[in-house]
């Protein structure tokens, strides 16, 4: 059995460039890398974007990337890096539709990977161990060594290394999956 991460871009993946902008540049081998992760993995990159930019096209594209990592038995559960200003949003609009048992994990970075202490590798090293352990039914992130159910999480700090939070104490309900329709090109929202 093995967990497979799928890279989709994000402040995890971001190196600086020569003019001091950062930009995703690591691939999912080499984010699997830095993690240091003693569990057996395989990677995928299925995008390389700023997650501020995501659109609902791009969500699709990562359901079904989800969905056809799921495909394969061997496949303990999914790792999904993300970027962290939409990623709450990802991470309902996937559980959303999330029938399998096997755990979908996202997680993602506030410094990026060549910062002097990078907290990426250890948020990717425990969202793998959620994944290759799984405990919970759905959809989670990741992140500070806190693993949080997709239902309810949100962005609540644009620094702090714990950036996200539940925004109620009690565990939402996790209503039956709806059918995966494609959500691009309905007007729901960009894209
Ligand atoms: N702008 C980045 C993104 O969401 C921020 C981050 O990853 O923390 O892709």
């Amino acid at each position: 059995m093995h967990v497979m991460v799928i890279s989709t871009g994000g402040t995890i993946a971001c190196t600086a460039g020569s003019d001091g902008a950062l930009v995703p540049t690591l691939t999912a081998a080499e984010l699997v890398a830095q993690s240091a992760t003693v569990h057996e993995v395989r990677g995928v990159d299925a995008n390389r974007i700023d997650s501020s930019s995501a659109t609902l096209a791009d969500l699709d594209r990562l359901r079904e990337a989800v969905r056809t990592s799921l495909l394969d038995a061997s496949v303990a559960g999914v790792v999904v890096t993300h970027g962290t200003d939409s990623l709450a949003e990802t991470a309902l609009g996937l559980d959303l539709v999330h029938r399998d048992p096997r755990p979908v994990i996202l997680t993602g970075a506030m410094r990026p990977a060549d910062d002097a202490a990078p907290d990426g590798p250890a948020n990717l090293r425990g969202a793998i161990e959620a994944a290759a352990h799984p405990q919970r039914a759905g959809v989670h992130i990741h992140f500070d060594g806190a693993t949080l159910p997709a239902r309810g999480v949100m962005k609540v700090a644009t620094t702090a290394h714990d950036a996200f939070a539940l925004a109620s104490p009690r565990p939402l309900p996790r209503p039956m999956p709806v059918p995966a329709a494609p959500l691009a090109g309905t007007g729901m929202g960009r894209g």
